[in-house]
């Protein structure tokens, strides 16, 4: 079954300038990839659908998602924390990333696709049910979870998360729904500063500046997988960030490529054990081009 590619283009229209590392240039750097290493055969692309209100509402304090439809901005830029603006663009942006997500939910639950990797922007992770944060302005993981236990009535979704920085809103939104099992990788100590302690239902993979990915994959094998396979999931979704690659300067980790590769190879053994291959990724960070594109085609052609 091929692997499934979701984007659209109104994710390229949320542009707050390219001196802010969370700029077009992204996605663009991800096509580019695809193109020039021969994938786009053996993928499948397609258009995401937005999400509409009361789907963002299944992760998200409706005065909250009041709050940005208000201070979207017919002009300029608006604020909404110190690193996260938008423009007139954005909102639509963020509803077709959360969309594209709840569309990778139907389409593995329904049987049409088995791998999916959403190409989406602005992020997710960082947004908590009532703040927008880090970039992010809605939790497009936190919303396709709660989207696919609420329409196919999930009982255990696993979350991985090995963005170099922690998923604090991820946390939040599902630190009391035992349906959830969160599992986050990150550099420590470092941006969001969460408790680097977790719990039952919330791993956490606190790790050094400058280590390598020989450190994640490790406790991946030691502290995830028999955590993972305890809890059986029905479906595995992956907060797909890219910025623990050793080329981007956003952080200090020094993964490369073939981390993420390995990362994918064994996320998909896991789901073709335990939930028919069905693995919905988001992208989150993955602030250096070269590396970013390289990173996610590596993603892809282990799940080819
Ligand atoms: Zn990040």
């Amino acid at each position: 079954m091929p692997v499934t590619v979701l984007s659209h283009p109104a994710c390229n229209r949320h542009n707050v300038g390219s001196d802010h590392p969370e700029n077009p240039a992204r996605l663009h750097a991800i096509s580019d990839q695809i193109l020039s290493s021969g994938l786009e055969f053996v993928i499948h692309q397609r258009d995401a659908k937005a999400a509409d209100v009361e789907q963002i509402a299944l992760a998200h304090d409706r005065a909250y998602i009041q709050s940005v439809i208000s201070k979207s901005p017919s002009a300029g830029q608006v604020w909404l924390d110190d690193d996260t603006a938008i423009m007139n663009k954005s909102l639509e942006a963020a509803m077709y990333a959360a969309g594209a997500g709840i569309m990778a939910v139907d389409l593995v639950m329904q049987g049409h696709d088995q791998q999916v990797f959403c190409a989406i922007r602005p992020p997710g992770h960082h947004a908590e049910s009532a703040q927008a944060m880090g970039f992010c302005v809605f939790n497009n993981i936190a919303i396709a979870a709660k989207y696919a236990l609420a329409q196919f009535g999930l009982r255990r979704v696993a979350i991985i998360d090995f963005d170099v920085h922690h998923g604090n809103g991820t946390e939040q939104i599902f630190r009391t729904d035992e349906r959830v099992l969160f599992c986050s990788s990150f550099e420590h100590p470092f941006y969001p500063y969460t408790d680097p302690i977790g719990t039952p239902l919330c791993l956490k993979m606190p790790l050094a500046a400058g280590s390598q990915g020989a450190a994640f994959r490790q406790a991946f094998t030691s502290e995830w997988l028999p955590a993972l396979r305890a809890f059986q999931p029905e479906l595995i979704l992956v907060s797909a960030g890219f910025d623990a690659h050793q080329e981007d300067e956003m952080a200090h980790l020094k993964w490369t490529e073939h981390d993420y590769a390995w990362i994918a190879s064994e996320l998909k053994q896991l789901a073709q054990e335990y939930c028919g291959g069905r693995i919905v990724a988001c992208l989150e960070g993955g602030y250096a081009h070269s590396a970013l594109g390289r990173s996610v085609v590596a993603m892809l052609k282990a799940w080819i």
